[in-house]
C-alpha cells in the first residue's frame, strides 16, 4: 500500500501543475497517468524532424503563462507577427490588425475601418466581467454596427477560444481571452512538449512520484471521505486528498455513487468542443508572405508556427491549420476544406510536403464558459471530503490551458486552506 497526502489522477498540464504546487507546499504527492508518457493533450510528437503539437497551440497572456513563469520554466519561443490575411468569398484579403493593414485592406468599408480602429484601441480597457452573463452573440450584435466588423469579431473570438457557438458562449470570458490574445501569443520552441518536459522535471525535483502507464479504475470513498485510488495494475494507493483531472464524464464514472454528488451536475452541463487539425511540414513556402490567415466566412485558421518558434531540425516550415467544429462534424469534409484552404494560401503545397498529421476530431475542451452552466465545477466535491476536480473543463472563467492551471491551483489552495496554510501570490 502506497500512502500519499495528495494523489493526482491524470498527468496533463492540470495534473502536473497541481502536483508541483502540492509538493512545494510540503505534501507527499503522486501523479497517476494512464499513458506511458506525461502531458495529456499538451504533448508534441516529432515526425521526420518536425515537432507537431496535437493541433495548433499558442500560449496566451493568461494564467498558464504566469504560472509557468512563476514555476521557473524557461519557455523558449517567440511572439509571431500578426501581419496576415482573411479568407472571404474564396479570396485572400489583408487582415486589418494594425494601422497600415487597416488603411489598405479591401475587407472593410471606410465606416467599418473607423469602427474597427476604435474597437482595437478600447478593447484592452474593457471590463470583460461585465459581460459574463450575456452570450457572445448578444455582445457582438449589441455593440458592433458594421456587418464585416461583426464577422471579424466572430472570427477573432472563435480563434481565441476554439468555440463556434456564439449563442451559448458567455461573452465576458471570451472578451478577456481576446484581450490576452491582443497582447501577443507565444509559440514554443519544440512545441508544447518542451513545457511538459520542464513541468515533469520540476515535479521530480519537488519529489512528486510520477506513476505512468497506470490507469485509474475507481476512486474509493467511505463515510463521506476519500480513501483510495484503485489502479488497473492492482496497486492500491491510499491518499488523504485526491485531485482528479480526467474529463467530467470519466471522473463521474470513476467515483462510485457520483449521481449523489455535484459531479453529476458537472457532467450533465458539460458541452464538449472539438476541432479538426491539419499540421504540415513543408520544405519551403510557395507564398512566403501568407503565413497567418483567419477564415471569415469559413471556420478555419492557419498559422505557420515556425515563423516564430524552432519547430524543425532542418528548416522545414511547420504550419498548423484548424477547422473549428460545431455540433455537426464530418471528418472527410473538414479535411477537404482544410486542404482547399491550404491550396488557396500555399498553392502547390503538396509538392513541398515532408510530413503531415491529421486529427479529424480532437477534444479541445470538455466544457467551457457557456450560458447553460448551472455552476462552475470544483475545486472541491463538497459531498466527499478530500475529493477535488481540476482540468480545463473546471473553469471559473478562464479558457483552455489557463483553466487547467488555474483549477489545479484552486484545488491545492483548498486543501491548504483547510489546514489554515493558504498561500499568497499564486
Ligand atoms: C487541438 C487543440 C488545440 C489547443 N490549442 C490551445 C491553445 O492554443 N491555447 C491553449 O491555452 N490551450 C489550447 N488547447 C487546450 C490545451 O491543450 C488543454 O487545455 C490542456 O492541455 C488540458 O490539460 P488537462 O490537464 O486539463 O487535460 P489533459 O491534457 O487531457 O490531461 C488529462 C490526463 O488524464 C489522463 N487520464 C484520463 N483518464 C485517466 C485514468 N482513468 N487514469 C489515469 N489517467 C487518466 C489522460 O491520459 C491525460 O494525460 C488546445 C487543445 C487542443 C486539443
Amino acid at each position: 500500500m502506497r500512502q500519499y497526502d495528495v494523489a493526482v489522477v491524470g498527468g496533463g498540464v492540470a495534473g502536473l501543475t497541481a502536483a508541483i504546487y502540492a509538493a512545494k507546499a510540503g505534501k507527499k504527492t503522486a501523479v497517476i497517468e494512464k499513458q506511458n508518457r506525461l502531458g495529456g493533450r499538451a504533448i508534441s510528437n516529432k515526425k521526420k524532424g518536425a515537432y507537431f503539437n496535437l493541433g495548433g497551440h499558442a500560449l496566451y497572456h493568461g494564467d498558464a503563462l504566469a504560472t509557468f513563469r512563476k514555476l521557473g520554466l524557461s519557455l523558449q519561443g517567440n511572439k509571431p507577427s500578426i501581419d496576415g490575411y482573411a479568407i472571404w468569398k474564396g479570396k485572400l484579403l489583408t487582415l486589418p490588425m494594425g494601422v497600415k493593414s487597416l488603411l489598405t485592406t479591401s475587407l472593410l468599408s471606410w465606416k467599418g475601418k473607423m469602427e474597427l480602429a476604435s474597437w482595437l484601441t478600447k478593447l484592452g480597457k474593457l471590463d470583460a466581467h461585465r459581460y459574463d452573463q450575456i452570450s457572445l452573440r448578444e455582445w457582438i450584435e449589441g455593440n458592433l454596427q458594421d456587418p464585416m466588423v461583426r464577422n471579424l469579431f466572430y472570427a477573432l473570438t472563435r480563434t481565441a477560444s476554439y468555440v463556434v457557438a456564439p449563442d451559448l458562449q458567455a461573452a465576458g470570458p471570451v472578451i478577456k481571452q481576446l484581450q490576452n490574445t491582443l497582447q501577443g501569443v507565444l509559440y514554443l520552441d519544440r512545441g508544447w512538449g518542451a513545457a511538459v518536459d520542464e513541468l515533469e522535471k520540476k515535479a521530480s525535483e519537488h519529489g512528486v512520484q510520477l506513476l505512468t502507464g497506470n490507469k485509474v479504475i475507481s476512486i474509493g470513498h467511505c463515510d463521506g471521505a476519500v480513501q483510495h485510488v484503485h489502479c488497473e495494475d492492482g496497486t492500491p494507493i491510499e491518499a488523504k486528498n485526491i485531485i482528479v483531472t480526467t474529463p467530467p464524464a470519466v471522473t463521474h464514472q470513476l467515483v462510485p455513487d457520483a449521481e449523489a454528488t455535484a459531479l453529476h451536475t458537472w457532467k450533465e452541463q458539460a458541452i464538449e468542443i472539438t476541432a479538426a487539425c491539419l499540421d504540415v511540414a513543408l520544405r519551403r513556402l510557395p507564398k512566403p508572405k501568407q503565413q497567418f490567415v483567419y477564415g471569415i466566412d469559413q471556420t478555419v485558421f492557419l498559422s505557420n508556427q515556425s515563423r516564430a518558434a524552432y519547430l524543425s531540425e532542418d528548416g522545414a516550415q511547420v504550419i498548423s491549420m484548424i477547422k473549428y467544429q460545431g455540433q455537426e462534424t464530418c471528418p472527410e469534409k473538414d479535411l477537404q476544406e482544410l486542404e482547399q484552404a491550404l491550396e488557396l494560401i500555399q498553392p502547390g503545397w503538396r509538392d513541398e510536403l515532408i510530413v503531415r498529421q491529421y486529427l479529424p476530431k480532437i477534444t479541445v475542451c470538455h466544457d467551457f464558459m457557456h450560458m447553460k452552466r448551472q455552476e462552475n465545477p470544483g475545486p472541491a466535491v463538497q459531498e466527499i471530503k478530500g475529493l477535488y476536480v481540476a482540468g480545463e473543463w473546471a473553469s471559473h472563467g478562464e479558457l483552455l490551458v489557463d483553466a487547467a492551471t488555474a483549477s489545479a491551483k484552486r484545488a491545492v489552495q483548498h486543501i491548504l486552506s483547510l489546514e489554515g496554510k493558504e498561500k499568497d501570490g499564486w
